[in-house]
């Protein structure tokens, strides 16, 4: 065993986190449906955010079958503030092809598992890991960083030669034995001491071992990213409302930023561009009122969203009550509608 799984194991064993919804009730760890979403819930998300997300999609979905035979629009309206809204779109591609080409059964070998749409090699890692016991190293963010303090890795894991380094010591350290606890006792680590800020190494079971806790430089670890300043875009937003306060909202293509969601129509923040849209959509419209502005930051970019309340006199199809919605809105969208109240 590695300087790292011995005293890990030895440590999850009274420590280990047991009680997580995707780990409570009978052959909770076998029951690859939930080990698969929550991996897929985890992947950019806190596991106290993910608990509800959870619990509320097994209570809709509670089977694959199930996800596999459920509108995309239900799907994403479970999935609704959780964000990076192509893991919804992908589980549910995923749930579809494992009904029609396994049978129903998620699959066991890791190539198909990696083939399936929106999952990574660290992701079927600890799928098959946990699920199966099969032994597979996994490289999640927390892992990432438990190595990268551990060994003092230089450099940021979005840089190639970094991530080739982490994945050789990932695989270096991953047990024969016990596989599936290994894999849960690391992410444990990550998650509940050696966490981004002020880590616990007073209480860590890897400590004698681990270089940035012997130079005192747990806080140089992972390295940052190279910054780069993000560049802003502003676009209009415009709610159109009829005369029952109905609000317009039109489903967004699947690919590209909310994909597959809905929201208010959208253009360019130019008041030549604004008079226009609203022109095209109902020539009596008028602007009725402009809301406060609303930021919302993704990885490239920040997104200055300008919202104006539009009042249409013509009766159109498509409005739909605010109190009644049943599709999956974006976080902007829902703060729009907060400040209609
Ligand atoms: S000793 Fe500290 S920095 Fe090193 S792995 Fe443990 S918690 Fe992380």
């Amino acid at each position: 065993m590695s300087s790292i799984s011995k005293p890990l194991l030895q440590w999850f064993d009274q420590h280990g986190r047991t009680q997580l919804p995707w780990q409570i009730g009978e052959k909770s760890h076998t029951n690859v449906y939930h080990v698969w979403l929550s991996e897929i819930m985890l992947q950019q998300t806190q596991v106290a955010t993910v608990i509800d997300y959870f619990n509320r999609f097994t209570k809709h979905f509670p089977t694959l079958s199930d996800l596999s035979k459920a509108s995309e629009d239900d799907v994403l309206a479970q999935w609704a503030g959780l964000g990076y809204y192509a893991r919804a779109r992908n589980l549910h591609k995923s749930a579809k092809i494992i009904m029609q080409d396994y049978q129903g059964v998620f699959p066991d070998n890791i190539e198909q598992v990696v083939a399936l749409p929106g999952i990574g090699e660290s992701t079927a890692g600890a799928i098959l890991s946990i699920s199966h016991n099969q032994n597979h190293a996994i490289l999640d963010g927390n892992v990432k960083r438990v190595l990268s303090r551990y060994h003092q890795v230089k450099g940021h894991y979005g840089q190639a030669q970094t991530l080739k380094q982490l994945w050789v010591l990932a695989k270096q350290h991953t047990p024969n034995t016990r596989n599936n606890d290994y894999t849960q006792a690391i992410m444990d680590l990550g998650a509940t001491l050696c966490t981004r800020s002020n880590p616990d190494c007073g209480r860590c079971p890897v400590q004698q071992g681990c270089q940035a806790y012997q130079h005192n430089t747990q806080t140089e670890y992972p390295n940052p990213k190279p910054k780069k300043n993000k560049p802003s875009r502003s676009i209009a937003m415009l709610i159109y409302q009829n005369k029952q306060g109905q609000i317009y909202l039109e489903k967004r293509p699947s690919k590209g930023i909310w994909g597959g969601l809905w929201s208010f129509v959208e253009c360019e923040d130019s008041s030549q561009d604004i008079m226009r849209t609203i022109q095209q959509f109902d020539a009596s419209a008028h602007i009725n009122k402009i809301l406060k502005p609303i930021k919302h930051s993704f990885t490239h970019y920040h997104l200055i969203i300008n919202p104006i309340v539009v009042d249409c006199l013509e009766q159109a199809h498509g409005f739909q009550s605010i109190n009644q919605l049943k599709v999956g809105v974006p976080t902007p969208v829902n703060k729009i509608l907060a400040q209609l109240d």
